[in-house]
């Protein structure tokens, strides 16, 4: 499969930083309140450079290694962000070296990045990801459980939860995700009135390329969008689409 010219590319993501402004203009809310990451999985450096030179400095990634080689070639000049599921015995392996483990869905792996962080003399911003729409396939808490492991996690001193994270399910109409999207909102609101020690909740990675337009619209300040800025990922072997099982 071909892969985009630098000039589609940078057209590509021009049309996506637009729309992300006009979604938030839309909602009252301020375009800079919302943090677009770039997501680069199975994309060669080239292009996280030619995106970089556009002024993008976050990039999002699900696999260990593939993130580690692309750390270890472009370092701290990007910011980096695991998106995808996370087993416990690779933490160790990211800890330190990425912005925010977006996918955190078990207390038993928060209490790994602590342990990691501890040994490394480091600290971990997460976000819990949350199965919203309550699909079978997916990773993350339940509704139901969100606000207890938000507790539990909340006493590991090295791991600071900043929010909450979704994939909603895939769909033709992006409305038929704003439901999911109001949701994790409002449970982060609620987590939030808890007023645990070392919680925030003022981050909402929601939104992809199929629906980043409607999760801006319902508050999200972390949108996670790969093939509207890429072009369609290469399915090889190793992809396992979006956080699924
Ligand atoms: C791949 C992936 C994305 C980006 O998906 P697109 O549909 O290409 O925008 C976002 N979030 C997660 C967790 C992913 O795995």
């Amino acid at each position: 499969m071909s892969e985009l010219t630098e000039d589609e590319l940078k057209n590509n993501y021009r049309e996506v930083k637009e729309r992300i402004a006009e979604a938030a203009k839309r909602a009252g809310r301020d375009p800079k309140e919302v943090t677009l990451l770039a997501v680069s999985k199975t994309k060669p450096v080239s292009n996280i450079r030619t995106l970089m030179a556009e002024g993008q400095r976050a990039f999002g990634e699900n696999y260990v290694q593939e993130l580690t080689e692309k750390i270890s070639e472009i370092g701290d000049a990007a910011e980096w962000h695991m998106i995808g599921h996370l087993q416990r015995n690779k933490v160790k392996y990211i800890i330190g070296k990425v912005r925010l483990i977006h996918a955190v869905d078990s207390v038993r792996l928060a209490e790994q990045i602590e342990k990691e962080a501890v040994k490394t003399g480091s600290e971990a911003d997460v976000l819990m990801e949350v199965n919203i729409a309550r699909e079978e396939s997916k990773w993350g808490f339940m509704e139901e459980e969100a606000l207890d492991a938000a507790h539990e996690i909340a006493a590991f001193p090295h791991v600071h939860l900043h929010g909450l994270m979704t994939s909603a399910p895939i769909a033709e109409n992006p409305e038929d995700n704003r439901k999911y999207f109001s949701g994790l909102r409002e449970l982060a609101r609620r987590i939030g009135e808890e007023g645990f020690d070392n919680v925030s909740m003022d981050t909402l990675s929601m939104g992809m390329t199929q629906d980043y337009e409607v999760a801006v619209e319902e508050g999200a300040t972390i949108v996670r969008v790969g093939s509207a800025i890429f072009g369609k990922r290469n399915y090889g072997v190793k992809e396992v689409p979006s956080g699924e099982k």
